[in-house]
């Protein structure tokens, strides 16, 4: 832009050469300013590029994991139970950066069924995570911020609910607070994402089975004084706050709280996500109607909001190996559906130099925030041809549901 405006200031100087004096003298005195607006742009363009080069803008591979290739035989047309994982903030870029960290392979090699999903929201081409999670719970288009209800702000039902009320099994898991964006969209109904504490006691008006994340605070120090542990306890759920506690649990109903509000970061977390979806797994398998469950990867998106390449990259792995958990259950079951996908992308990440032998990545992030382009889809198991080509974000919540509810 200053560029473009500095090549008109000069063609206008040397072109309308003629002018009198005293216009003269205007314009200079114009583009003098105009050129001193200039350079302070420019300055403080270099600082904020020099500062985000600083953070975190390689990745270097310290060790990788084996990938596992799994059948792609199934013994149904339509499955008994999906397994959602939404990586916030996920785009292409984010996947292949996760490909080159890991030396050339990643666990979601085995979706042989790809597709595109456009994000938009309601009112804004660029979508936040409570009306792109909404999108893709309920199938309705909302405005951004907005949790589980339409554009009107009036609730809408959403996959988990209706799976639910049809007798199957339902979960949330997450790195985030369990009260964040992308799964309080599964569960709640608020006209702000914001509504942490009534997000919480929107859990307590389902029967879900069981959900694991940060997020204690908002159940346990709310500001009406309401202690919603207890709650949860009077209504039959174990809640945990350790992870070490949480994967004993086999059977019943589990609320597993690991956080007053976010998970740490992988060096804090380690591993929390692949543990929570053992767990998970393990105990909405006991229903034999079937199960919905939705996995969030949900700092991938804090990653691009950082432009911190390392930190897309580690929860981008972490997120894969726990892809690899879904795939591995749903191969040995031939029942399950996995649909991996992403509410957004995030920083516009561009992938700007790397080794797939050394598994170095080396990316830029033209903006802190979330950006307009489609995201990917990626699916495994009986159904998984249905989300292939280019789709609206609120088509993949009516191919779930035709899929799983509609027999
Ligand atoms: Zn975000």
């Amino acid at each position: 832009m200053v560029g473009r405006f500095r090549i008109y200031i000069i063609k206008t100087i040397f072109i309308r050469s003629k002018l009198k004096n005293r216009i003269m003298l205007k314009k200079l005195k114009f583009v003098i300013v105009c050129m001193v607006f200039g350079v302070t742009v420019y300055a403080q363009d270099q600082y904020l590029t020099g500062k985000s080069e600083d953070v975190e803008k390689t990745y270097i591979s310290k060790s990788s994991y084996e990938v596992k290739e799994f059948p792609q035989k199934f013994k149904v047309t339509k499955p008994k139970n999906i397994i959602l994982l939404i990586g916030d903030g996920m785009g292409v870029s984010q996947v292949f950066a996760g490909l080159t960290a890991n030396k050339g392979h990643l666990f979601l090699e085995n979706c042989k069924f790809i597709g595109f999903s456009k994000t938009q929201s309601a009112d804004n081409y660029i979508t936040d995570s409570a009306a792109g999670g909404t999108a893709l719970s309920s199938g309705v288009k909302t405005l951004n911020g907005a949790i589980g209800v339409n554009a009107q702000l009036e609730p809408v039902k959403t996959i988990l609910e209706e799976a639910s009320e049809n007798g199957l099994a339902t979960g949330l898991v997450s790195t985030s607070a369990i009260t964040h964006a992308t799964p309080a969209s599964f569960i709640a109904h608020q006209a702000s994402r914001g509504s942490y504490e009534d997000i919480a006691a929107d859990f307590l008006k389902t029967d879900i089975d069981v959900f694991i994340g940060g997020g204690l605070d908002h159940f346990a120090k709310r500001a009406d004084g309401r202690n919603l542990v207890d709650s949860l306890q009077k209504k039959g759920y174990q809640v945990e706050t350790e992870m070490e506690k949480i994967k004993k649990v086999k059977n019943g109903k589990l609320a597993g709280l690991t956080a007053p509000v976010h998970n740490g970061r992988m060096n804090e977390r380690a591993d929390m996500l692949p543990v929570a979806t053992e767990t998970a797994l393990e105990i909405l398998d006991n229903n034999k109607n079937g199960f919905f469950l939705m996995i969030e990867g949900s700092q991938i998106d804090w990653g691009g909001h950082a432009g911190s390449t390392i930190y897309v990259v580690e929860d981008m792995l972490d997120f894969d190996r726990v892809i690899g958990q879904a795939l591995e259950f749903a191969a040995k079951d031939k029942e399950t559906l996995v649909i991996v996908t992403a509410d957004h992308e995030t920083g516009g990440m561009a992938l700007t130099g790397g080794s797939t032998e050394q598994g170095v990545v080396q990316a830029a992030f033209p903006t802190g925030d979330h950006t307009a382009v489609m995201v990917p889809v990626f699916s495994y198991g009986p159904g998984a041809s249905e989300f292939t080509g280019i789709m609206e974000n609120t088509d993949i919540h009516a191919k779930m549901k035709k899929l799983l509810l509609e027999k």
